[in-house]
């Protein structure tokens, strides 16, 4: 393996608007790409939408060999080479959707040094003669998209993700990583950099914060009422609906068009041509809303899309933020309207009863993470930001729950008596247990911990397990604990949660939501 040289002050604004056509770099884009260029392993956390194709196609081009882009999705890896090559760059495709001699052709073109960026599926990347072909190659670099995919942490894991290290090693590239992703929580975060044995890199990790979004929650009820209320009220805006199932997409489909929508539908079960024509008639602004499945809206950048709605109660947070993040890509305001309801998890949870018993159990932590989302009364944006490791101190004033704020309750002896569990437990446990000890029940795991003979042992029998649960989530989200991300499901203390204790004060936390209360109310 041949290591590729550095460039000589490459000048790189010049490059983004010769080649690509902009003006200007986003962001942190700039300094990522000069930590490419200069050989360092690099790691981007951005939101999608935020660019960060750019930060490896640019290097790529400036770099002498071939950069590898390893992408998950065939789909989404045609789109970009294509753009690339009407930006008149070399960029090819490796996958297993090509014949014998093209492909012959592309790893000819690879190893005379013409090709700038080829993008390549992680399950081509295993195959021999893949390997083969890559060590007669000049790399530059590889970069990683997707690479939330290496995590069983996360939302999307891909088993062959977990082999890239192993291979780059095996082909004896001596290459600097990029690794990107515009989803991973902290723990995520931890698990890429450890499979990847790139604790050196250097991190780049934007703002998850899309200050233009609306973030609403509503109970499933008369549901399709609500549903159709809403979009007319949007009067012929772009909008998403996402359902769960194929069938659903249909029917709500319908269900719009017959209430003079301009609604058409979109999932992996209609054939290809319908599927092209629908999405390119939202993109063409023939047809205003698009009823999908999460299958849809990976790659599509259509700046004005003014709604996205979760008709079904979605898998993750990690999934609702992507797909809510397909809103208001112009910077211009987005409503995020998700139905919740609590039938939709336990539904979601018996599809996974079939799936290996880790991502079982990580599915189900994924959904109740969901779960808590839904019920909290905790402003939106903090919740979401908190999720993916952010502290946001202020009430955003911006999502429903900021706009009619759930009744408030004086917290201070709550939150005393919740850390004070933490502590008296050596920091060793989950909510679950937590909650046990707090509210003292009787249960064999805490009596053979002896945690019935703790002083914090049932002092607060008074109030219930969800309301301590309530307690300690919001405890985390004020940054008084703090999830243990080495040890799965622990929960710790915080700094400010020892202060806290030493010191405490009036502190005022929010009462979860009560659907079923409000829906009553409502309906008086
Ligand atoms: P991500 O992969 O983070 O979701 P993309 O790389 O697809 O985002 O970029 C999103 C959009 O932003 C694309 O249309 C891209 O062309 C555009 N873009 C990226 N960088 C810039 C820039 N510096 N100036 C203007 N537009 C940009
Ligand atoms: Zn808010």
């Amino acid at each position: 393996v041949k290591k590729a040289a550095k460039p000589l002050g490459a000048d790189l604004k010049a490059k983004l608007k010769e080649v690509f056509g902009y003006g200007q770099f986003r962001g942190t884009q700039e300094a990522i790409i000069q930590n490419v260029i200069e050989g360092h392993n690099t790691f981007v956390i951005m939101p999608t939408g935020a660019g960060k194709s750019l930060c490896y196609q640019l290097p790529a081009l400036v770099l002498p060999g071939t950069a590898i882009v390893i992408s998950p999705l065939i789909a989404l890896m045609k789109n970009q080479v294509d753009q690339l090559n009407a930006f008149g760059v070399n960029a090819q495709v490796m996958n297993s959707t090509l014949t014998k001699t093209e492909a012959n052709k592309v790893k000819r073109d690879v190893i005379n040094g013409d090709v700038k960026l080829l993008y390549v599926a992680p399950e081509s990347l295993t195959k021999d003669e893949t390997l083969d072909f890559l060590q007669k190659a000049t790399i530059s670099f590889v970069a990683i998209d997707e690479a939330h995919c290496i995590s069983e942490w996360g939302h999307d894991f891909r088993p062959e993700y977990r082999r890239i290290r192993g291979i780059i090693d095996n082909i004896g590239m001596n290459v600097p990583i990029i690794a990107l992703t515009a989803t991973a929580t902290p723990k995520v975060q931890l698990d890429i950099q450890k499979n990847l044995q790139m604790d050196d890199a250097s991190v780049f990790k934007s703002s998850f914060n899309r200050t233009n979004l609306y973030y609403e929650v509503r109970p499933k009820h008369q549901t399709k009422k609500a549903l159709i209320q809403f979009v007319k009220g949007m009067k012929g805006q772009a909008g998403i609906v996402y359902c769960l199932s194929r069938k659903k997409v249909e029917e709500i489909a319908e269900l719009l068009r017959v209430n003079d929508v301009r609604a058409l539908p979109y999932h992996a079960g209609l054939d290809p041509q319908t599927r092209m024509h629908n999405q390119d008639a939202f993109l063409n602004e023939e047809c205003d809303v698009i009823v999908a499945t999460i299958a849809f809206g990976m790659g599509i950048d259509k700046p004005d899309v003014r709604f996205v709605i979760h008709y079904d109660t979605p898998k993750s947070i990690e999934g609702y933020y992507q797909e809510t993040g397909r809103a208001g890509r112009d910077g211009l305001d987005g409503h995020c309207l998700m139905f919740y309801s609590y039938d939709d998890i336990v539904k979601l949870e018996k599809f996974n009863k079939d799936k290996p018993v880790t991502e079982r159990d990580n599915s189900k932590l994924l959904l109740q993470e969901m779960a808590n989302y839904a019920d909290s009364a905790v402003c939106r944006r903090k919740q979401l930001l908190h999720y993916f490791g952010e502290v946001y101190e202020k009430d955003c004033g911006f999502c429903d729950n900021c706009k009619h704020p759930r009744e408030k309750y004086e917290a201070k002896d709550f939150v005393k008596l919740a850390l004070q569990a933490v502590q008296q437990t050596e920091e060793r446990f989950g909510i679950e247990h937590l909650t046990t000890v707090l509210t003292g029940m009787k249960n064999p795991h805490v009596e053979s911990y002896g945690h019935d003979r703790l002083p914090v042992y049932g002092r607060g029998a008074e109030h219930d397990m969800p309301f301590w649960h309530s307690v300690i989530r919001q405890c985390m989200i004020a940054s008084f604990l703090e999830k243990d991300i080495e040890n799965f499901g622990v929960v710790k203390m915080a700094e400010k949660g020892e202060a806290f204790l030493l010191e405490p004060y009036s502190i005022k936390f929010s009462k979860d939501h009560n659907y079923e209360e409000e829906v009553q109310q409502e309906e008086q």
